[in-house]
């Protein structure tokens, strides 16, 4: 007997990188082992030296073949000596896991996306060519002039519970066909991983819905919001007291890491953060109790509590999860240390 192990990749497209998958039919006494691909195609290499190593490095049911099939998340080596490719960024998040693993940081990212009709583009819920009423009834609403898509997000979540998946809540967004989930609170590689796969099944199962998932940070330009991916942190020292929580937001604002961290946060943030839908401008950081209009909140609740976590709500949608879990965990974790 046999079963299909889909292997899933982080390409090299730039700026913006995607899952990729193909299918790998093993028998039943095999193990997903490492394996390869093309990189010529997929912006990792050149045509005369194409190859490129796939390394297993975390499985889950495939939610939507069923049966004994699995879904197999890898990492890109390189062929000459197995060491990470450059465009692997979870290498690169492992280490700094490794680094700051006392600290014990744990993370939950907010995925928001928006689902565009494949044959016009336009967003779900957009009339042809044309503009719904303006933002206010969407949010978390309910009713089929208001909603778009719900079948397919329910199809979602399922799947995500069904794969194993750390998938925390699911809610519709500002702009009609603009939908969000969230993965977490998890280590900073196993969020990341999952975030990855939860997006390869959205995009996966969007195929039979008719609609297009898009992360573009600003699909519609103009007085609709963008889509983001808040990145909630904590570590232990955070989770038990309020003095660490302040820290962590100094940290964030340190002048000679901003650069870093935007470049870090997805292409396009200047087009999403411009200071008039929730959020800070992209070039100025504040943050604050419960303001969205910052750019890291301290929930109502942790106030309250005196502890807990905070919200970067600076990311975009088509940041690279593995790049939001290692900045947020080396800047808060080196001031905390
Ligand atoms: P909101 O939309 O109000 O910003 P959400 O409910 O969408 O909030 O997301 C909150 C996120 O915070 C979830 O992804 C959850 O996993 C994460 N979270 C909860 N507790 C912690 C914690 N202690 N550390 C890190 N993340 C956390
Ligand atoms: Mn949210
Ligand atoms: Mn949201
Ligand atoms: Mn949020």
């Amino acid at each position: 007997m046999t079963y299909r192990a889909e292997y899933l990749w982080v390409d090299g497209t730039h700026p913006t990188p995607e899952v990729r998958s193909k299918t790998r039919i093993l028998s039943d006494d095999q193990e997903p082992e490492i394996w390869g691909f093309d990189g010529s195609s997929t912006g990792q290499a050149t045509g005369r030296d194409s190859d490129v190593a796939l390394q297993p490095v975390f499985q889950c049911p495939d939610p939507i073949r069923g049966g004994n099939d699995i879904l197999v998340l890898s990492e890109t080596l390189l062929t000459s000596d197995l060491s990470p490719h450059p465009t692997n960024m979870r290498a690169l998040t492992r280490e700094v896991y490794d680094k700051y693993k006392d600290q014990e940081p744990l993370l939950g990212l907010e995925q928001e996306y928006t689902l565009l009709e494949t044959l016009t583009g336009w967003p779900a819920g957009f009339p042809q060519g044309g503009f719904p009423p303006p933002q206010g009834p969407y949010y978390c609403g309910v009713g089929a002039v208001k909603i778009h898509g719900r079948d397919l997000i329910e199809r979602h979540t399922t799947a995500c519970i069904g794969a194993g998946l750390a998938i925390s809540g699911t809610n519709a967004e500002v702009m009609p066909g603009q939908w969000e989930f969230q993965i977490g609170p998890l280590d900073p590689v196993t969020t990341a991983d999952h975030v990855w796969v939860a997006r390869y099944i959205l995009f996966r199962l969007a195929e039979e819905h008719g609609v297009e998932v898009s992360i573009d940070p600003k699909p519609m330009r103009g007085d609709w919001n963008g889509a983001g991916m808040h990145t909630n942190f904590s570590t232990k020292s955070m989770r038990e007291s309020w003095d660490p929580i302040i820290a962590a937001c100094e940290a964030l604002g340190r002048p000679d890491r901003l650069e870093e961290h935007l470049a870090g946060y997805g292409e396009g943030i200047e087009h999403r953060l411009t200071g008039e839908h929730e959020t800070q401008r992209y070039d100025v950081y504040t943050w604050g109790i419960s303001d969205r209009g910052a750019s890291v909140r301290i929930p109502w609740q942790v106030n309250r509590d005196r502890k807990g976590y905070i919200e970067d709500r600076r990311p975009n949608a088509n940041a690279d999860p593995y790049n939001l879990t290692r900045l947020l965990t080396n800047t808060v974790c080196e001031a905390l240390a």
